[in-house]
């Protein structure tokens, strides 16, 4: 009998909520405590160096050493008066999640080494070299000289963890190469600023920045504890490889509008106070539509800051959840059969002026501007769909794409029928017409009529990839476990581009003697009828949506070591090279560590499936199969020939389904072992990558097929790992 799933689900079920600690005052008084933000900087820093750090941050330009010197020691008398003693550069490697490394603030005062003091310096403040050679670099840096360096961001203010001052940083090798997610994203947040300025400029020439703006939406799902510790695929892999969905699962969307169990409740205080003293100002936190799930979004903030928030708020998540006896699960798909989680990346352009470039605007002359924005975006996005699309894809969220209410694998954008409208209207005006701001009225084009109420998100398809919702585009297919950076660096790179050209096809027209606004206009209409197969207004989790979207050349491509291969295409790397966002090497050299942790994850995935077939599902069933066996050799012993045909044909037949469904396991996992091997034996990163995801993944739901049927048929008091009902249920 299955002792330690029964025990799981007894002890889960005893449980009470865990009070949250709570500060007992506004969040007002204590928002940001931990973080050294730019009312603590005023208060350790020199007014001549707080004003040299607030340029830096706001218009990038270099610290010198010795502010930097000043600026360590504040930030160390802030942070020893808090409790620090260690600091830690805080980076972001090409791995999931964020990386670490200790240091004391102690060090010797003297020559003779008698005296212990704290130091902090600026050297140590803007540079480390953490021994980098576990980190994965695709083959840009050797292990044998495992250099590598992390350099300090000042745009995105230290904190402290657990008596330890954090300091976010670039990663980047002894060569110049990044290493990890925030140098592109940081490149690419410049890139897009340098050239949105510039076409803000046609219309408004005060602007001098413009800001990208990131709200993300975190989904996650909670576990109880005891139960997380009875299934190894979800310790091991973070998602059930096994497991018949539940009789009752998401179906009456009772969840959603449910309340929010008490256990739950309490964590959720516990998150939203530990992030309002990180300074992340959380805004919603609420119940998901599959059981179990929930989510949390904070108010929007600049992009940068905004992904170290999320990095931050998912570790602390974790640490909160457990202190409740839950386990955190940020799989994209921990459970087949219902909702995956997503990480909705909600994007916007502001003007330092204070107009938000995807809001509509008064008048004519501000439409105009939110009109070149918009259809812009359309483009670049149009254009570069397929490496959006590898800007999200891992293997984790290849699960959760195209299945259960979450968008296909396919890119495309609905504008809604407002704005749809007025891209058709604009569209559709003839080419000679002199089309002045002012006419825009005239010419009943309706971008100045555009209702307030789109900027309420009335109009709205939950079913889309990339969609507008009134004042920002909602990018939702951004996987829950991701380094938002990705997705950010990706989408700013290409409107970056697609700006620049813009200008330059203004320039070109209006040095022609072309009026501007014509020249706008033209341009924004040819934009607007290139980039039409990226529209879809319909549902995006339909089949038809498939076959159409194959049709009008939208990238379809599903494999996901193949998606990656659009990042080296010639025009990605054109692009990301023009705007000095990557270069070639590191596009490679990136490709090559997703490739590599593609074959890893199913690698393991693989071993962790085959290890339960073998040890709890196959031993089981079988000795299910001997209870049955054997009551059907006493059925026989006692009745009579006739009774026995009308009693035992039932056991029979399930001592027979039973053993089809074993043998079906066995040959399968035998098969895929042997595909492994084969797989394994492959040197190249791409090469091994596809024969993962063609040979051995495909074993995958053949092999859950038969188990979960098995799970059905085979006596409930013997089935070792937590089901469906008792995982998503309790909480
Ligand atoms: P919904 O679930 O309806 O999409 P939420 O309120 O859960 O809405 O989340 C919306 C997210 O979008 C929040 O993080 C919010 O701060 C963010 N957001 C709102 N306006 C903007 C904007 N102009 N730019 C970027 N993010 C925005
Ligand atoms: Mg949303």
């Amino acid at each position: 009998m299955s002792t330690l799933r029964f025990k799981a689900v007894e002890e889960a079920l005893k449980r009470a909520p865990v009070d949250a600690t709570t500060p007992g005052k506004m969040p007002s008084e204590y928002f940001g405590k931990y973080v050294f933000n730019r009312s603590q900087m005023s208060k350790y820093l020199s007014k001549e160096t707080m004003e040299i750090v607030l340029d830096a941050i706001d218009s990038g330009t270099t610290l010198n050493r010795d502010i930097a010197d000043h600026v360590a020691a504040g930030m160390k008398m802030w942070a020893v008066e808090m409790g620090a003693t260690h600091y830690t550069h805080w980076f972001q490697p090409l791995t999931e999640g964020t990386a670490e490394k200790h240091d004391s603030f102690i060090d010797y005062s003297d020559g003779q080494r008698n005296n212990i003091i704290e130091r902090f310096s600026g050297k140590l403040l803007a540079q480390q070299e953490p021994d980098a050679s576990s980190f994965p670099s695709g083959g840009i840096r050797n292990t044998f000289e495992a250099r590598g360096y992390t350099a300090w961001d000042p745009s995105s203010p230290a904190f402290i963890i657990d008596e330890t001052l954090c300091i976010p940083t670039v990663f980047i090798s002894y060569t110049g190469e990044a290493l990890d997610y925030k140098t592109p994203l940081l490149k690419a947040l410049s890139a897009t600023d340098n050239a949105a300025v510039d076409v803000c400029k046609l219309f408004y020439p005060d602007v001098k920045k413009v800001y990208s703006f990131l709200g993300w939406e975190q989904e996650y799902f909670l576990v109880d504890k005891s139960l997380y510790y009875a299934r190894p695929d979800l310790i091991l892999t973070e998602r059930t490889l096994l497991g018949h969905e539940s009789a009752k699962n998401q179906q009456l969307e009772d969840h959603y509008f449910g309340a929010i169990p008490p256990r739950v409740g309490s964590f959720m205080q516990e998150v939203e106070h530990e992030a309002y003293k990180y300074g992340i100002p959380l805004k919603t936190c609420h119940n998901e539509v599959a059981p179990n799930q929930f989510e949390l979004a904070p108010i929007f903030g600049e992009t940068n800051l905004a992904v170290d928030q999320n990095l931050l708020i998912m570790s602390l998540m974790h640490r909160i959840a457990d202190k409740h006896n839950f386990k955190l699960l940020l799989h994209e798909k921990p459970f087949a059969g219902v909702n995956g989680s997503g990480k909705h990346n909600n994007w916007s352009l502001c003007t330092d002026t204070g107009i938000g470039l995807f809001t509509p605007g008064k008048n004519s002359h501000e439409n105009l501007l939110f009109v070149t924005f918009l259809v812009n975006t359309l483009y670049a996005v149009y254009k570069n769909n397929a490496l959006l699309k590898a800007s999200i894809m891992s293997a984790n969220n290849a699960h959760r794409l195209g299945a259960n209410e979450a968008p296909p694998a396919i890119i495309s954008v609905f504008l809604g029928k407002q704005i749809s409208a007025v891209l058709d209207k604009l569209e559709n005006s003839s080419e000679d017409d002199e089309i002045s701001v002012d006419e825009l009225k005239k010419m009943k084009l309706g971008v100045a009529h555009i209702p307030e109420v789109l900027i309420d998100n009335t109009d709205r398809n939950r079913t889309s990839p990339f969609a507008f919702t009134g004042n920002r585009f909602e990018y939702r297919a951004v996987g829950s476990s991701a380094n938002c950076s990705s997705a950010m660096t990706a989408l700013n790179s290409v409107v970056a581009a697609q700006l620049i050209e813009f200008k330059k096809e203004i320039n070109k027209k209006t040095e022609k003697g072309m009026k501007m606004e014509k020249a706008i206009y033209e341009t924004l209409r040819h934009y607007i009828k290139e980039s039409k197969a990226i529209r879809f207004e319909g549902n995006g989790y339909s089949e038809e949506w498939k076959e159409e979207a194959a049709k009008r050349g939208i990238d379809c491509e599903t494999s996901v070591p193949l998606i990656y291969d659009s990042y080296t295409t010639a025009q990605s790397v054109e692009m990301f090279e023009s705007l000095g966002v990557l270069n070639e090497k590191e596009l490679h050299a990136r490709n090559e560590v997703k490739w590599e942790t593609y074959a890893k994850k199913i690698q393991i995935e693989g071993r962790v499936l085959g290890d339960l077939c073998l040890n709890h599902i196959i031993p089981v069933a079988t000795e299910y199969q001997s209870m049955l066996l054997d009551n059907l050799y006493k059925i026989k012993t006692v009745f009579d020939k006739d009774k026995i045909e009308k009693l035992s044909w039932e056991g029979a037949a399930i001592i027979e389904e039973i053993a089809e469904h074993i043998s079906a396991i066995n040959r399968n996992v035998h098969d895929m072992v042997e595909a492994r091997k084969v797989a394994n034996k492959i040197e190249d990163a791409r090469e091994k990558a596809i024969a993962y995801h063609d040979t051995v993944e495909v074993y995958f739901s053949k092999i859950r097929y038969h188990v979960d049927k098995l799970e059905l048929i085979v006596d409930n008091r013997m089935w070792t790992l937590p089901k469906y009902r008792e995982l998503l249920f309790i909480s």
